[in-house]
């Protein structure tokens, strides 16, 4: 087992312990490293003729076991070698976290929320899972990579199988206690609603099987008395809307949507003063939204 850099450590226990409550944005940050993934292989089959890729191909998928107790985000983006498995996932990429970790260290405990601020990471992924599976292929390889951890004191990577290229989270959710009930995330609707409010406007499908009814067809010896008989089936559907929130038109949009697409990207946690939708279109065509934060930055 490898252990985690002092750094990562100390962050971890701030997510896993910490007074931060808003613990579904773990699922914001997993379905954002998957679209970067798909990004990274979207922009290199521009440059590099060798890569074939159909771009309605791409995709995020989330699912989950009720009885195994996990959520997976699987995407077939760019995929990690063995070395960035260690690499990426062994350290805290972010500095914005390495900054927080160095500013907030003695204020631990004070009912403030900070980690809303930016970009979590990967590691909010342990604020609700006991156990973190990654396996992953590189793009071009033909080995696997499973990187695994409990989020206490390090990891192992050992050698895994998938059949195409990209990367599957597998979470193990924590099990409940009288104040978290983790048992949300492990249905259709809990997750459908965490993509919606928070990753609507990812550029690529997200996609969940989710379960339907339809009506059986009537058999064609059926009688006078025949009642309609229904029956369930699953279905792959696209859960985000993919339109951005800057292309809708203002009259569609609610307040609730700009304020929380404004406190989800720029890392604030109050809603903006002032929201201001521009659309032209001349010489010139562009959509813009423009925030007034309600507090100046402390830059
Ligand atoms: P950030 O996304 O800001 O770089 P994260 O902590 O979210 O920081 O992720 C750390 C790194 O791990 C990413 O920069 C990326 O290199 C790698 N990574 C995470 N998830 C994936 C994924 N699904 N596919 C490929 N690489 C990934
Ligand atoms: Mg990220």
């Amino acid at each position: 087992m490898k252990k985690f850099k002092t750094e990562s450590k100390k962050l971890l226990d701030l997510m896993i312990n910490s007074i931060y409550t808003n613990r579904e944005i773990f699922l914001r940050e997993l379905i954002s490293n998957a679209s970067d993934a798909v990004d990274k292989l979207y922009f290199k089959s521009l440059t590099d003729s060798d890569v074939q890729l159909s771009k309605d191909e791409l995709a995020i998928h989330v699912g989950f076991d009720e009885g195994a107790r996990t959520i997976t985000i699987s995407d077939n983006g760019i995929g990690m070698t063995k070395d960035e498995l260690d690499k990426n996932l062994g350290t805290i990429a972010h500095s914005d976290s390495q900054a927080f970790k160095t500013d907030n260290a003695e204020q631990q405990g004070d009912d403030i929320d900070i980690i809303g601020q930016f970009g979590v990471g990967f590691y909010s992924s342990f604020m609700v899972a006991s156990k973190v599976r990654v396996v992953s292929r590189a793009f071009g390889s033909d080995e696997a990579w499973a990187w695994e951890s409990d989020g206490v004191e390090g990891y192992t990577i050992t050698e895994a199988e998938r059949a195409e290229h990209g990367t599957d989270v597998i979470l193990t959710l924590k099990e409940n206690t009288d104040e978290d009930n983790y048992d949300t995330y492990l249905s259709e609707y809990g997750l459908k609603d965490l993509i919606k409010r928070y990753s609507n406007y990812v550029r690529y499908p997200i996609q969940m099987e989710v379960s339907k009814t339809r009506e059986k067809p009537k058999p064609e010896d059926a009688g006078d008395d025949y009642k309609p008989e229904y029956e369930t089936y699953t279905e792959t559907d696209t859960i985000n809307s993919m339109i951005p929130i800057w292309k809708r038109k203002k009259s569609d949009v609610t307040d609730e949507e700009y304020n929380e697409f404004y406190k989800t990207n720029f890392h604030d946690f109050a809603d903006p003063a002032r929201t201001v939708s521009l659309h032209a279109e001349g010489a010139l065509t562009y959509d813009a939204l423009l925030f007034v934060p309600s507090r100046a930055p402390y830059d």
